[in-house]
């Protein structure tokens, strides 16, 4: 489809907190809210795949902190992400989107495996990919998955929406008053003030293939077909 946004294929970040509305599980009536965003962007002709989180569910460190192993953490971690992914599906699929979800970890009752080429595939048909189950590895997090999914199937940036922070700060904005946002940042500056929004490792990533990145907040609501269709809200960072 021939279109004059900005961007023609997008990676968006979804975090686990977002699905469940600040509590453990998902909140329906959030997922249906997100599921409408991503629905007028995908109506707009904008290319779009997601990835979710997983923290609403289980975040490997913390449980590594209350005596797990790490390993099997991780991999319970990577299989509340895959849940996200399904109630998200459901009500994309309500809507009337067509949608894939492929996971990194083979699941093949739920969700197809992750192949790329498919999923650049159904991106060029229109349908609404989701990259569940992080990367199928213990130790990443689903940041730095984002960052290589968008690389993988060539988006023109990676999307971190992200709830209660509206763009990277030169400190938390949660714990100091006087934290300040930046419009635009580089990568070489974000990774050197070892900012937080966003896992340093992705950073990196971005950083060696100069794939451009956009934190933005979910707040006010309309905020992610905004940002997708190519306005400036939140922060760019970039070469
Ligand atoms: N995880 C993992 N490998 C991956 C992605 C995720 O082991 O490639 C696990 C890890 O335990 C992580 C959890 O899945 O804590 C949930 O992902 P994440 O913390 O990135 O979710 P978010 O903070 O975005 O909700």
């Amino acid at each position: 489809q021939p279109t004059n946004q900005p961007y023609q294929r997008v990676l968006l970040k979804l975090s686990g907190e977002v699905f469940g509305g600040g509590r453990v599980g998902v909140d329906p009536d959030v997922v249906q809210k997100i599921a409408l965003d991503i629905a007028e962007v995908a109506r707009s002709g904008v290319q779009i795949a997601v990835v979710t989180g997983g923290g609403n569910f289980f975040r490997g460190a913390e449980l590594q902190q209350r005596g797990m192993d790490r390993v099997r953490a991780d991999y319970m971690g990577m299989l509340g992400i895959v849940m996200n992914c399904l109630a998200l599906q459901d009500f994309l699929e309500k809507m009337g989107v067509e949608t894939r979800v492929q996971t990194a970890i083979t699941m093949g009752q739920v969700a197809e495996p992750y192949v790329p080429r498919r999923a650049i595939r159904h991106m060029e048909k229109g349908r609404v990919v989701i990259f569940g189950a992080g990367m199928g590895m213990p130790f990443f997090s689903t940041d730095t998955v984002a960052v290589q999914r968008a690389l993988e199937s060539r988006c023109d940036a990676v999307f971190f929406a992200k709830s209660g922070v509206d763009g990277v700060y030169d400190a938390d904005p949660r714990k100091d008053p006087n934290a300040t946002k930046f419009d635009t940042i580089t990568y070489t500056e974000a990774i050197q003030r070892k900012l937080e929004v966003v896992d340093q490792t992705a950073f990196t990533l971005c950083a060696e293939n100069k794939l451009p990145m956009v934190v933005f907040g979910m707040e006010p609501e309309g905020n992610i077909p905004r940002v997708l269709k190519g306005e400036k809200i939140g922060t760019l960072v970039s070469a």
